[in-house]
């Protein structure tokens, strides 16, 4: 066969998945966390198989907008701002019901261990802990926390620095408010190798030492279920893009490829 017959690919360009790739990720999600309800990020790719493919799996959805929670049907509700607690307290007070709710909370801590910095996401560690700060909302009971400040880190160490963070957020949370949480979600920030020249992968069997040592030290603590959210961890490597090369230049010992 001649190379022009295997490489014309009528329907190109398009994009592949490979599903056993994406069950291979989830399954070592599920060792390193091995007690964690984890959310497929719907963001990360909407494509209607691969939210199957997670579903099948066994994992719930992190969902971004009204469509992609209807697509995912997961019902709930999460606090951004106070903005957002005041319309859920009137929500609630009209009802005359006590609304159990989630917060996103922005912390005071960065994923390198620094200060937190701003964020158009959660509300502020500080304000949720000035005095007074649930007066105006005595319908919502806090129920829940949010913590997502960065993804895409491949060290370990910085990994579990930052559960341990959240972990110690939610206990002063929880003393706080004085309540059990019922849930705490980590958020995301397990990275994948875009560049094998200057990356390394995840070290996952360091990881699940690493974290299984933090968690089993907070757990006696906490009554709280464990949440864990993935997107390009569980679906990045399994994409491909198939396009049809129209020529191929050589420019000072660089190949460029000029595709369709
Ligand atoms: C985008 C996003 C994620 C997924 O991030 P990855 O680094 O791709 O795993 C998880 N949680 C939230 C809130 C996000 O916005």
């Amino acid at each position: 066969m001649k190379r022009h017959d295997i490489f014309t690919i009528h329907t190109a360009p398009f994009y592949a998945y490979r599903k056993q790739i994406i069950l291979r990720q989830a399954q070592k999600l599920k060792q390193v966390f091995p007690d964690f309800e984890i959310l497929y990020s719907i963001k990360t790719n909407p494509f209607f198989p691969i939210l199957q493919t997670v579903s099948e799996f066994g994992l719930g959805a992190d969902a971004a907008s009204a469509k992609e929670v209807s697509e995912s049907r997961r019902a709930g509700i999460s606090a951004d701002s106070f903005h957002e607690l005041d319309l859920c307290n009137r929500l609630a007070q009209e009802k005359h019901a006590v609304l159990p709710i989630g917060i996103r909370v922005n912390p005071a801590f960065s994923m390198e261990g620094t200060e937190g910095g701003p964020s158009q996401f959660g509300i502020d560690e500080e304000q949720l802990f000035s005095p007074h700060a649930f007066d105006d909302f005595p319908a919502l009971r806090p129920t829940g926390i949010h913590v997502h400040i960065q993804s895409q880190i491949l060290d370990a160490d910085q990994l579990t620095a930052y559960y341990a963070h959240v972990l110690t957020l939610a206990l002063r949370l929880e003393h706080l408010w004085d309540t059990k949480l019922s849930y705490i979600n980590f958020g995301s920030g397990l990275g994948i190798v875009y560049d094998p020249n200057t990356q390394k992968p995840l070290d996952l069997d360091a990881l699940q030492k690493k974290v299984s040592t933090v968690f089993d030290a907070f757990r006696p603590r906490l009554q709280a279920k464990f949440l864990l959210e993935s997107g390009r961890f569980l679906v990045g490597e399994s994409g491909v893009y198939v396009t049809e090369i129209m020529d191929i230049k050589i420019s000072r010992g660089k190949t460029y490829y000029i595709v369709k």
